[in-house]
């Protein structure tokens, strides 16, 4: 269980311990490894927020004075990334200025120090329940099958593994089933305004997906809507 480190994986909750004096850190983490958790531990803000960017944490217990960015600079960093971790601030500061800022940047939970470990435990029991529900990692139409963290697509037993970008196209189409989506929306959506793509990168992106839908013998196709734009369909044999 090293110090500091990002790495590491395995089937009990993993939990980040940030916290800059030491000797807490690891009496943490050993309150943690005994209820069955695995921890890591980072030791000021910028390297905790690294870790947490990392996203194999279930939870991270964070200390609000730290060197480098403070507890509360870290949970709005997370936050403005899009990682929904749940985080339980720490804190030897009282003040209720403190508690309503911590809950403001976006903590889910705060406890003031010294505390007690089994009220630790049940504040950080807490947090982990509240996590929302992980969104969907596999769409599917017709037979077709998308698996989003694999960044695969398959039919039947094949798959074939695609290209960020042509997962994102994909990923659109599949979620509106039946639906024409429009070059622009994906033009916007996948390459954003400022890109300077055009429509032929959409064209050219939605012909490498028809030859990986054909190496994989998939009856579902990309089809044109005019000049429109594109939706599936599942062809008959
Ligand atoms: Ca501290």
């Amino acid at each position: 269980m090293g110090p500091a480190s990002c790495a590491g994986k395995g089937s009990p909750m993993r939990i980040l311990i940030v916290e800059d004096e030491k000797r807490l850190a690891q009496t943490l983490g050993g309150l943690l490894a005994r209820a069955g958790y695995a921890y890591d531990l980072a030791y000021d803000g910028d390297q905790g927020l690294d870790c947490a960017l990392s996203g194999i944490y279930d939870g991270v217990v964070l200390d609000v004075m730290l060197p480098g960015k403070n507890g509360f600079q870290v949970v709005e960093a997370l936050r403005r990334a899009g990682r929904k971790t749940p985080v339980l601030l720490l804190t030897a500061r009282a003040e209720t200025g403190d508690k309503v800022q911590g809950l403001d940047s976006g903590a889910d939970y705060y406890l003031t120090k010294p505390f007690d470990s089994r009220e630790l435990l049940a504040c950080l029991r807490a947090v982990l329940r509240r996590q929302e529900p992980l969104a969907p990692e596999v769409l599917a139409f017709g037979g077709l099958t998308l698996n989003l963290s694999a960044c695969t697509l398959g039919w039947g037993e094949k798959w074939v593994k695609l290209s960020a970008r042509e997962l994102e196209v994909m990923r659109l189409l599949m979620a509106n089933p039946g639906h024409v989506v429009p070059k622009e929306t994906l033009l916007l959506k996948v390459w954003g305004y400022d890109s300077g793509a055009e429509d032929n990168h959409v064209e050219v992106y939605v012909s490498f997906l028809r030859k990986k839908l054909h190496h994989i013998g998939s009856r579902a196709a990309i089809s044109s809507a005019r000049r429109l734009g594109y939706f599936l369909e599942v062809k008959d044999d």
